[in-house]
């Protein structure tokens, strides 16, 4: 089914109990879960590096402001660092734009028992690309129609495809703000001196396509949204609804691992027992 943004909330009321109990009340208790779920988090990602079987992948999409920096700074601030790596994609360097789109994203996956964020990701190669084909270098001469797109979306299936059955668990965000809320968080950076180092004015430049992002938003979350790797529209018009449900979305996704430490066999016991014995005796 086509997914139509329009229809998805992004503020925190979605439903009439949230509506009943208040946004004092909601935003409270989301504060909570957000504390329990980094606790939480924190020993997941233990017992996954422990446990080295699987990686997880996030991949965090939205539009500029969509609060993605904050969303990792206060989602992974519990989390070992040694065990969790984050990478920002910028527009490709020359050296990037001399191989497939997928290469650049397949050098910085994580290792087995580790996180990966992708801030950005391979999707921007079917949304600001999508918006700006003159972006499009480097490739064999063609039409860049439905054909073309669509060869994209199967070439990202497949690449997803292959990394779950390898062990990766793939969780996709997608930070939905409203145009206004963009509008406001775009004038905060102006306002605010700590925060104009921020404000970047082809955020404003790329403001003026934003329906034709949200068209491509659309498609890409369509096409691309699958059983094993769905895609999840958060709302994100406040900061701590965002990120409480992403926190505990990552949770509840490696607690459903089942992930245990590794046992130690009789004769290593024995081993160890001996290893105390020679300590003890020196
Ligand atoms: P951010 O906005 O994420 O904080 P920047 O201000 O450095 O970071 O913006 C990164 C820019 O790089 C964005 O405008 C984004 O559209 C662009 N970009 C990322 N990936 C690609 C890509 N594959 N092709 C073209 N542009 C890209």
């Amino acid at each position: 089914m086509k997914v139509r943004l329009g229809e998805y909330y992004t503020g925190w009321a979605q439903n009439d109990a949230l509506k009943e109990a208040g946004k004092e009340a909601v935003k409270e208790r989301a504060m909570e879960i957000l504390e329990e779920n980094r606790a939480q988090l924190a020993s997941a990602q233990e017992l996954l590096w422990a446990s080295n079987i699987y990686s997880v992948l996030i991949i965090l999409q939205g539009m500029d402001t969509a609060g993605k920096d904050g969303t990792i700074k206060h989602v992974m601030s519990g989390v070992n660092p040694q065990g969790c790596k984050v990478h920002s994609f910028r527009v490709p360097t020359d050296e990037e734009l001399d191989h497939t789109f997928l290469w650049r994203y397949w050098r910085a996956l994580p290792n087995r028992g580790e996180i990966g964020i992708f801030n950005r990701s391979y999707y921007e190669d079917v949304l600001v690309v999508k918006v700006h084909p003159e972006r499009l270098v480097n490739l064999p001469p063609g039409k860049r129609g439905k054909k073309f797109w669509n060869a994209r979306y199967e070439d990202i299936n497949a690449f997803e495809r292959h990394l779950i059955r390898n062990g990766t668990v793939i969780l996709k965000f997608y930070l939905h703000i409203s145009e206004d809320e963009q509008k406001k968080r775009l004038l905060d950076r102006l306002e605010d001196a700590e925060k104009l180092w921020k404000f970047s004015l082809s955020d404003l430049e790329e403001r003026k396509f934003w329906g034709t992002y949200q068209e491509a938003y659309e498609d890409a979350l369509t096409m691309t949204s699958t059983e094993e790797a769905p895609w999840y529209i958060i709302p994100a018009d406040h900061k701590w609804v965002a990120r409480t449900l992403i926190a505990d979305i990552i949770t509840t996704r490696i607690q459903s691992l089942d992930l245990a430490y590794p046992t130690v066999s009789g004769e290593a016991i024995a081993q160890l027992k001996d290893a105390r014995r020679q300590l003890e005796e020196e």
